[in-house]
C-alpha cells in the first residue's frame, strides 16, 4: 500500500491534481494543432486509452486558433504547451485552455511570466512549471556546469517565486531529466522543498522497450515513495501507447482502479503443453477490445497453472491436447486445445455478466476430475515440480549431510 505525500490540490478543468485526488495520466498530441480535426481525433484516442488530461503544443498563432476550436469539443481538459513566446500563452488562455505549461528555460523575462500568471489567475487556469534538463536556464547551466538535480530544482523554485509574487499559487511542477537516477533525485529534492503537486516524467525516454523501461523505473520509483500527482510517459511512439502505459502503471501499483484487461501469463518452460506466447498473444487480442475489468491468466501446463494463477479471475492452462478453463483456481471446463482462446473469451464475457459464484455453480461437474487425472498423468511423466516426495527426501538428505 503506497502512502502518498500530501500536496496542495489544483484543478485542471474538471480533473483534480494533488491532495487526495487519484494520480492522473497525461499525454501529448503529435499532430499540427492547426489541424483541428486530426488533433481532436488524437485527443479522443488518448482519452479512450486512459489519458485524463491532454497537452497540445501552442507554437504559432494558427495553433492558438486551432485550440479555440479544439477545447470546446475535447472530452478531457487541454493544457497548452508554451515555449519562448509568452504571447502565445495569452492567446491559449483566450482560446479557453484549462492549463498552461511554461518552460522556465526559454520564457525568461520575469515581467512576461508575471503577465501570463496574472491572466491565468483571472481565468482560474493552473500553470505547470515545466523544467527540462535539455532546455535549462543558461544562467543555471553556467552556475552548476550541467543539468544536475539541484539546478533543475533551483530553476523550478525561481519560477514559482515569480508566480507567487503576483499571488498565483495554482501551480504544479515538473523537473524532467532523461537520465533516470538524476530524474528521481530531482523530484525527491523538489518534493522536500514544495507542497505543489508534481507532474512526473522521464524526458526524451525514447522508443519502447527502452523508453518504457526508463519511464517505469523513474516514475514507478517515485510513485512507490508516495511522490507524484500526475504522470506522463514521453515515448517515441504513437502517443496512445503513452496513455496506455501510464494508465497500466497506475493500475499495477494499485493507484488507480483497473479499467480494463490485466492479462498475466506464465513465462513458459520445458513443462509447457502449448505455445504459451502464441496463446497469450491471441488471448490479448481477443480480450483487449472487450473492456472487461478482469485479470486473465494463460498458463502453459495444468500441472502448475491453475494453482499458480489462483488469484486470477479466470484462466486457462494446457494439458495433453486440452485447455483447462479455471475460475479462481477451480477448473470449470475442459475444451479442445484448438478452442482455448474462444473458450476463454466466452467464459470471460459470462463471468463479467453473471459473477464468480454463478459461473462456479455452472461448472462442468466432470471438469475437476478430468483436470486432476491429466495433472496426475503429467506429473508421472514429468515429475511434480513443486511437491515431488522423492525430491523432498533428497533435499533433506543433502541438508542432513551438510549439517
Ligand atoms: S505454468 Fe507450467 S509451463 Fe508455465 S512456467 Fe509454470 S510449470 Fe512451466
Amino acid at each position: 500500500m503506497i502512502t502518498r505525500r500530501k500536496t496542495n490540490q489544483i484543478k485542471v478543468g474538471t480533473v483534480p491534481v494533488g491532495g487526495d485526488a487519484p494520480v492522473s495520466v497525461q499525454s501529448m498530441t503529435t499532430t499540427k494543432t492547426a489541424d483541428v480535426d486530426g488533433t481532436l481525433a488524437q485527443v479522443y484516442a488518448l482519452a479512450g486509452a486512459g489519458a485524463d488530461i491532454v497537452r497540445i503544443t501552442c507554437n504559432e498563432v494558427e495553433a492558438a486558433q486551432g485550440l479555440a476550436e479544439i477545447v470546446p469539443r475535447s472530452p478531457v481538459p487541454i493544457v497548452a504547451d508554451i515555449h519562448f513566446q509568452y504571447r502565445l500563452a495569452l492567446a491559449a488562455l483566450e482560446a479557453g485552455v484549462q492549463g498552461l505549461r511554461l518552460n522556465p528555460g526559454n520564457i525568461r523575462k520575469e515581467a512576461h511570466i508575471k503577465t501570463v500568471a496574472m491572466e491565468a489567475g483571472d481565468r482560474g487556469v493552473p500553470i505547470r512549471i515545466g523544467v527540462n534538463a535539455g532546455s535549462l536556464d543558461k544562467d543555471l547551466l553556467e552556475k552548476y556546469g550541467s543539468a544536475v538535480p539541484d539546478a533543475l530544482v533551483e530553476s523550478a523554485l525561481k519560477e514559482a517565486r515569480y508566480l507567487e509574487e503576483v499571488d498565483f499559487t495554482d501551480i504544479k511542477i515538473s523537473v524532467k531529466h532523461s537520465n533516470v537516477p538524476s530524474m528521481v533525485e530531482s523530484y525527491r529534492l523538489l518534493s522536500d522543498a514544495v507542497d505543489y503537486p508534481l507532474h512526473l516524467g522521464v524526458t526524451e525516454a525514447g522508443p519502447p522497450p527502452g523508453g518504457l523501461i526508463k519511464s517505469v523505473a523513474g516514475i514507478g520509483t517515485l510513485l512507490n515513495e508516495g511522490i507524484g500527482d500526475t504522470i506522463r510517459f514521453s515515448l517515441t511512439a504513437d502517443p496512445v501507447e503513452e496513455a496506455k502505459a501510464g494508465r497500466s502503471l497506475l493500475e499495477y501499483l494499485g493507484l488507480r482502479e483497473r479499467k480494463g484487461l490485466d492479462l498475466i501469463a506464465c513465462p513458459s518452460c520445458g513443462r509447457a503443453e502449448v505455445d504459451v506466447i502464441d496463446v497469450a498473444s491471441r488471448a490479448q487480442t481477443a480480450l483487449e477490445g472487450e473492456g472487461l475489468p478482469i485479470q486473465v491468466a494463460v498458463m502453459g501446463c495444468v500441472v502448475n497453472g491453475p494453482g499458480e494463477a489462483r488469484e486470477a479471475d479466470i484462466g486457462i492452462a494446457a494439458g495433453k491436447g486440452k485447455g483447462h478453463l479455471f475460475i479462481k483456481g477451480q477448473v470449470v471446463r475442459v475444451v479442445p486445445e484448438s478452442e482455448m482462446v474462444e473458450a476463454l473469451l466466452d467464459e470471460a464475457r459470462r463471468l463479467a455478466e453473471e459473477g464468480v459464484e454463478a459461473r462456479l455453480a455452472a461448472a462442468d461437474e466432470n471438469a475437476s476430475d478430468v483436470a486432476a487425472a491429466t495433472r496426475t498423468q503429467l506429473v508421472e511423466i514429468q515429475g511434480d515440480a513443486n511437491q515431488s516426495q522423492e525430491r523432498r527426501s533428497r533435499v533433506a538428505e543433502v541438508a542432513k549431510n551438510r549439517s
